[in-house]
């Protein structure tokens, strides 16, 4: 076979003759190794497969001694075949004894062999076993012979990932792909999650690794190659990206990779060797990844996720397969896997089967994160490494508590959560026991603790909650699940059955704050360097005011005989605020003509959720009937850190004294124009926070459904006059984070906050 591209082939076609034997895992195995060696004209094959407790253990072998299957074992990094599973690359030796990490191991008989060339057996780009062939001559094994060792190779991998030899595992010990992992990110959505994995982009699983016809492999391959291409560029060209959670440079780095003649040849290398299109994509995306993963290099590393990705997608196009989970089967208790994802694509999955959410980024105030707080969906996010972990339908857990989740937990683990669980549900239990106390501090301070909505599953939470009312109806949502415009009778229906369910209690509605991360798929956007500063909220909705009349004329009908509250977002000029009114009061002028009831009362607002309004609040004040920060986006302008990019979120600390200072200034002036004032940022869904904004002055904060029950019991135990006069000097003087002092009051006095 030296040297012929057929041999591969040939080989390629007789595994597959053994694959289709119904014969046991060991057979099989041994039948594997014998055909190899007779192919690569070697005395000796053996199978190394790699353990949960990271030791790589013979599970068959031509040529050494029978004796030594499942016996004899090495660490990996240790002798040859432990450096292969280390390093993930291959060793070719025409001498195999004078290498100075060859171990001897008796009960094997290797002594005999001199030449030894070692390929990983991989998975992702790790090595989850060895395979060996060796002569007893020197022998220097040649570039193509190690190139059908790997392509062979790719067979095992198939095997040991799709469970084929887990019946030869020892009771006690498990592959290493099977063994329970734990990683930890931050926690972005309370609760606890037990399900099964679903990735959003799901990973192909190769069938047919052998191809009949090579030529129409590459016709496969160009095909699917061309929509990829026409894919990213489309993406880059329209203005979806917010959409998909996908980003401008990720996609610059598609285009790069997608054009990249090096990769492309490698992969049509690989077709001519016998693998179908996919199985070559895979065979080159793993020698890659193997590569990559010994850099160090961390913009090497970046851009690795970039072609997995990448290479992903490609897969999918040529098997023909959904790009994402939302449209497929799915498990009824589905944990959902992805590096990013934005709020749209979030609401495409049935909320019902939906356990838990794990991203590699995210961040806590990003619109993905407030969608899956609104459905009540466990999650964590920047947990690195999660895709190259877990497998479709997998095991996991998710605790959006301590920010953990468990891949593949063991009884233990399973069992300590079933009880957390239990737990927790009593914990619930009993905020519901509180549900109708009055949400009053211990020295009798009232303080109204309201809810964010924007989707019709939430209304059910204003009872449930014992919330005071919605603080932030975030009407957006409604046009982003949807697939053209909301017609105003679908709006109007909605924000009826929002007042119908508040059942007397206030709903303060925001106009549409589209743009940003929130993009409309159907509504074309120019292209934007920087869309969260760019044509967002409420400066789009003034240049197109037809959008902007329309909704009002739909919340001016649902709100008839009855009170609305309208606020809008994103105002950094009084101006903005005096158009929207004036275009508000035509509406109502207009349905007056035209005999329509209005509303019994309207008190219009502003939200303060950009610095340059901190200095304009008294202009404003004079202006507005209620004032509503929000600290998401008035926290990522004051620090200039972007809300959705996990890398610089979190630099910052939410409670730090200029936040802090800045949200006092507002409290103040609107206390001395007797404006109020609420606050609807996550910032209130956190008890602790919750208590910082009450120490500066709040008395009424708008948060997740989930957050009432515990900030109703930090409100109940907290005495908030001992709070005022202990909070007052220290914003002044402390220079840092004011979270550990904060802690140490609540910790000292009783405040529940956890
Ligand atoms: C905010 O910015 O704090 C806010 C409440 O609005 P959104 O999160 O929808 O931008
Ligand atoms: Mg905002």
């Amino acid at each position: 076979m030296r040297g012929s591209a057929s041999g591969p082939r040939v080989m390629l076609r007789r595994l597959r003759e053994v694959m289709a034997e119904p014969i046991s895992a060991q057979d099989r195995l041994d039948r594997i190794v014998m055909l190899i060696a007779a192919n690569m004209v070697a005395e000796v094959c053996s199978v190394y497969v790699l353990r949960g407790d990271n030791t790589l253990e013979l599970f068959a072998t031509e040529g050494l001694k029978r004796e030594a299957v499942h016996v004899t074992t090495m660490a990996v990094g240790e002798g040859l075949v432990g450096t292969i599973a280390a390093e993930a690359r291959p060793l070719n030796l025409s001498e195999a004894q004078s290498h100075p990490a060859f171990a001897y191991k008796p009960e094997t008989g290797e002594e005999l062999f001199q030449s030894f060339l070692g390929v990983p057996i991989l998975r992702g780009g790790q090595a989850i076993g060895v395979l060996v062939v060796q002569n007893q001559t020197h022998r220097v094994y040649t570039e193509e012979e190690i190139e059908a060792l790997q392509t062979t190779s790719m067979v095992l991998a198939e095997m040991i990932a799709g469970g084929g030899l887990q019946s030869l595992v020892r009771q006690g010990s498990n592959l290493a792909l099977q063994r329970p992992a734990q990683l930890t990110g931050r926690s972005l959505a309370e609760g606890i999650g037990l399900g099964h994995a679903v990735l959003h982009e799901p990973r192909v699983v190769i069938q047919d690794l052998i191809a009949s016809d090579p030529a129409v492999e590459l016709t496969k391959l160009d095909e699917a190659l061309e929509s990829l291409r026409s894919w990213i560029d489309n993406m880059l060209s329209s203005r979806e990206l917010g959409v998909t959670g996908e980003h401008r440079d990720i996609l610059e780095a598609y285009r790069m990779f997608a054009y990249d003649r090096g990769w492309v040849k490698r992969i049509r290398e690989a077709v001519n060797t016998g693998l179908t299109a996919e199985a070559a994509v895979e065979r080159v995306q793993n020698d890659t990844r193997a590569r990559m993963l010994r850099q160090t290099d961390p913009y090497i590393r970046e851009r690795l996720h970039d072609l997995d990705d990448l290479a992903n997608r490609l897969l999918r196009e040529i098997v023909g397969w959904k790009q994402h989970s939302a449209d497929g089967e799915m498990p009824k208790d589905a944990i959902l896997i992805a590096r990013n994802m934005g709020p749209a694509e979030l609401l495409d999955y049935d909320r019902n089967i939906l356990r838990g959410l794990v991203l590699e980024e995210g961040s806590a105030t990003s619109h993905v994160t407030i969608v899956a707080k609104a459905l009540g969906i466990a999650t964590v996010g920047m947990v690195e490494g999660v895709l190259d972990l877990v497998n479709d339908g997998d095991a996991v857990i998710v605790d959006g508590e301590a920010g953990d989740v468990h891949i593949r937990p063991t009884n233990e683990v399973e069992t300590a959560y079933a009880d957390k669980v239990r737990f927790r549900a009593r914990r619930q239990a009993e905020f519901a026991k509180d549900r109708d106390l009055p949400s009053r501090t211990r020295d009798g301070i009232d303080i109204a603790l309201m809810l964010n909505a924007g989707l019709l599953v939430d209304l059910p939470h204003v009872a449930e909650a014992g919330a005071g009312g919605i603080g932030l109806f975030r009407t957006e949502l409604q046009f982003m699940i949807a697939s053209t415009f909301p017609r105003i009778g679908e709006q109007r229906d909605l924000y009826k059955s929002v007042l119908d369910a508040a059942n007397g209690l206030p709903v303060t509605f925001r106009t549409l704050d589209v743009g940003g991360d929130k993009i409309l798929p159907y509504l074309r956007h120019a292209k934007e360097e920087n869309p969260a500063m760019g044509w967002r909220a409420i400066r789009m909705a003034l240049d197109r005011p037809g959008l902007l009349r329309t909704q009002m004329r739909a919340l001016l009908h649902a709100a008839a005989g009855r009170e609305l509250r309208l606020m809008f977002p994103m105002i950094s000029d009084v101006s903005e605020f005096e158009a929207a009114r004036e275009l508000f009061e035509r509406e109502i002028a207009h349905l007056n003509r035209h005999g329509h009831q209005t509303p019994d009362s309207v008190k219009l607002g502003a939200m303060v959720e950009v610095p340059s309004i901190l200095w304009q609040l008294e202009e404003l004040l004079e202006r507005v009937d209620f004032l509503s920060v929000g600290s998401n986006d008035l926290f990522q302008f004051l620090f200039a850190v972007d809300r959705g990019n996990s890398r610089v979120a979190t630099r910052f600390d939410t409670l730090h004294p200029a936040v802090l200072r800045a949200l006092r200034r507002v409290v103040a002036r609107a206390d001395v124009a007797d404006i109020p004032v609420t606050l609807c940022g996550e910032l209130a869904s956190s008890p602790l926070a919750a208590m910082a904004l009450l120490g500066i002055g709040f008395r009424s904060i708008s948060m997740s459904p989930a957050a009432v029950g515990p900030v109703k019991a930090m409100v109940r135990s907290l005495d908030l006059v001992k709070l005022r006069k202990w909070l007052g000097p220290r914003l002044i003087e402390t220079g840092g984070n004011l979270r550990l002092d904060l802690e140490r009051f609540a910790a000292e006095h009783g405040v529940i906050t956890g």
